[in-house]
């Protein structure tokens, strides 16, 4: 590709005459047909004003382009009509003797010469529009494919220059092609990843041929750091492309997803092992004693294990439902049931705990159609949490209204509440919002795993909180049964 010059020039005169000049067959009958008429009427009507001028030594004048000009702008039915039209014409007006149909030898082997030349020319012009169309077709496919695609493209050349970049480079970066093509080289890249990737880039253009990918960083329009995976490669030698050319995908998801999973698997590590320390000390404790154990000791140790195993089952039972949902296997069962009774039933271990005051409020007549387990389930855990990251908040509220056809379901504690920054994420897989090192013991699932109990009913979950403010979590359920 020559230096400079734009990969798709839609506003070159020729290529636009090229593509209105392609789209013949949508042209209407009366246009395609008229049009070797009138082109014929007029150049006969020119030529005879100036015969003085066109020899009649050369009859055929001006029909040969009306033939070009017809097969391309019309098509191969118009340029054979124009030929019979010119023929005719030429006959009548032009060969000797001029003014009367001729229909001697010498006028017959010009005619045949004629017709034999328009063959040439159509067969040449209808070819060559053919292969036109076919380069616009797959050149339209191709800037489709660059433009809509998710992947970013850039051209450069030797020294760097940006000769062409894709549109879709806005969906990953936020600035235009515009204002990317004219951008510094190496502004957005991350200062401690620029030497190496500059050292990279200069073994690359080195050795023609050569292509390197690898994962970086990007400051976004927005200002943002985004991660991008590349893969650059040099086709400066390639006389078709001559430029090095760089493929860019934005990958930002997938590596804060791969952070959450690790940063995840050190916190399920941690938790899992809190409890097995504890029963491990349980149980040599028991070993030990197990000849003569006082009673009250005993009894400490079982009950200490007991809490334990519990808590252990529970960890792995949010393991296991959080794999599950994530694979779409969330099941539901439903039915219908009074919301408030659930509410009343589902916390009788706080209850019995006698820690916190649950207070049910509302509507304790609404039914709700849902699986019960599950809703149990979500409920369960909106309490838990409020107990636990609330946990000098007494007074736990839950209510139960009807509100735009659906049931609204909320868990409303005094406690310190999320930062509004961190809202819109706390129902994402493994989000934990403690800043102070995890105080508190959990997986980050607790949430999500409501969440998609919740959406799976067609319903919705959410938060009103703010720091300092308390949190209220609600979530909404259909009340009738969906036929
Ligand atoms: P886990 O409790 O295992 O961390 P969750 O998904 O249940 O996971 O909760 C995600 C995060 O939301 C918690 O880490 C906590 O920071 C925050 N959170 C949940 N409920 C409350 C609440 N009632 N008050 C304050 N923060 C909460």
């Amino acid at each position: 590709m020559k230096k400079d010059r734009p990969l798709f020039n839609e506003t070159n005169p020729i290529n636009k005459f090229l593509t209105w000049s392609g789209q013949q067959k949508n042209r209407p009958f009366y246009i395609r047909y008229g049009l070797p008429v009138i082109l014929v009427t007029v150049a006969t009507l020119v030529k005879y004003q100036f015969l003085d001028y066109v020899s009649l030594g050369s009859p055929f004048l001006l029909y040969f382009a009306i033939v070009c000009l017809c097969t391309i702008i019309a098509g191969i039915g118009p340029a054979i009509t124009a030929i019979v039209l010119s023929a005719i014409a030429a006959d009548y007006f032009f060969i000797v003797p001029e003014n009367a149909f001729a229909f001697t030898n010498i006028a017959f082997y010009k005619i045949a010469i004629f017709f034999g030349e328009c063959f040439i020319i159509v067969l040449l012009s209808s070819t060559v529009m053919a292969a036109y169309r076919r380069v616009h077709q797959v050149q339209a496919l191709f800037k489709a494919m660059m433009e809509k695609g998710s992947e970013g493209i850039v051209l450069a050349s030797r020294e760097g220059k940006r000769i062409y970049v894709s549109p879709s480079i806005q969906r990953i970066i936020g600035y235009t092609a515009e204002e990317f093509l004219i951008m510094e080289p190496w502004i957005l890249a991350d200062p401690d990843e620029l030497p190496e990737m500059k050292a990279r880039m200069e073994d690359l253009v080195a050795h023609p041929g050569k292509n390197i990918s690898f994962i970086h960083r990007m400051r976004h329009k927005d200002g943002r750091w985004i991660w991008l995976e590349s893969s650059i490669t040099n086709l400066l030698d390639d006389e078709s492309v001559c430029a090095i050319v760089a493929n860019f995908y934005n990958v930002t998801e997938r590596i804060i997803l791969e952070q959450k999973k690790d940063d995840f698997i050190g916190i399920a590590s941690h938790e899992l092992k809190t409890p097995i320390t504890s029963l491990k000390a349980s149980i040599q404790l028991l070993d030990r004693m197990k000849n003569d154990p006082p009673p009250d000791v005993l009894r400490e140790l079982i009950s200490r294990a007991k809490r334990n195993v519990e808590k252990l089952t529970a960890l792995v039972e949010e393991l296991l439902n959080a794999s599950n949902i994530g694979q779409g296997h969330l099941y539901l069962d439903k039915s219908d049931f009074v919301m408030a009774d659930l509410l009343a039933e589902c916390c009788s271990h706080i209850y019995a705990v006698d820690k916190h005051n649950l207070i049910i409020q509302g509507d304790h007549d609404l039914h709700v159609c849902a699986d019960k387990g599950r809703i149990d389930q979500v409920v369960v855990n909106l309490v838990n949490n409020a107990i636990k990251y609330a946990s000098q908040s007494k007074d736990i509220f839950l209510s139960v209204e009807r509100v735009d056809g659906m049931a609204k379901v909320s868990v409303k504690d005094n406690g310190p509440g999320v930062p509004t920054e961190k809202l819109p994420y706390i129902f994402d897989r493994y989000y934990r919002a403690e800043t102070n090192s995890y105080n508190n013991s959990g997986l980050g699932l607790g949430l999500y795993i409501s969440s998609e109990i919740i959406k799976k009913h067609g319903g919705q979950i959410g938060v009103d909180s703010s720091l300092g403010a308390g949190s209220t979590f609600w979530f909404t359920l259909p009340v009738e049964l969906a036929n």
